[in-house]
C-alpha cells in the first residue's frame, strides 16, 4: 500500500474529514488533498505527528517499505510489537519487550542469548542449534555493536 492509501484509510477509519485531519495536525486541509491523491507525501516532522495521532507506525504510513527487526533480539517489528518512547512515539529500532518505558531490558548478551534459544527451541528446533542461531545473529545487531 502507498501512503496516500494509507493515510486515506486511516482518515476515513478514523472518521475525520481532511478539514478535521488537517486542523488537528496544523496543515491547510489542500495538503491533506495532496497526500491523498499522491501529489506529495508528508515532511518528517508532520509524519511523526500523523503517527501519534493514529497510533502507527512511520513504517507503516510510508507503506512499509522497510522490513524491520528489532535491533537488540531480531524479532521482526510491526506497530503491535514496536516499542515506544515514554512520549508515545515509536521507536522503530526495538521491540516493545527489549526496549520499555525508555529503558533497555538487556546489557548482556549472554543472557538474551539464553533466553531466546530457550524460547525459540522446539521439537524440530533443539535448543543447541537455536542457540548456535543467535549465537551467530544478535552479535551483528545495532544494539549489540555500539560500545557499553
Ligand atoms: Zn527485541
Amino acid at each position: 500500500m502507498e501512503t496516500k492509501d494509507v493515510i486515506l484509510e486511516l482518515r476515513t477509519k478514523n472518521k475525520l474529514s481532511q478539514d478535521e485531519l488537517a486542523e488537528k495536525i496544523h496543515v491547510t486541509r489542500q495538503a491533506v488533498s495532496r497526500w491523498e491523491t499522491g501529489g506529495t507525501i508528508p515532511n518528517t516532522e508532520t509524519l511523526k505527528l500523523l503517527s501519534k495521532l493514529f497510533g502507527v507506525s512511520i513504517n507503516t504510513l510510508l507503506g512499509s517499505p522497510r522490513k524491520l527487526i528489532c535491533q537488540c533480539c531480531g524479532m521482526p517489528l510491526d506497530d503491535t510489537t514496536m516499542s515506544k518512547e515514554t512520549d508515545g512515539t515509536f521507536n522503530e529500532e526495538y521491540c516493545k519487550w527489549c526496549y520499555a518505558e525508555g529503558k533497555f531490558t538487556y546489557t548482556n548478551i549472554e543472557k538474551l542469548i539464553d533466553f531466546c534459544a530457550e524460547h525459540m527451541a522446539n521439537e524440530n528446533w533443539p535448543v543447541e542449534q537455536a542457540r548456535a542461531y543467535f549465537e551467530e545473529m544478535l552479535p551483528k545487531l545495532h544494539y549489540w555493536q555500539q560500545p557499553k
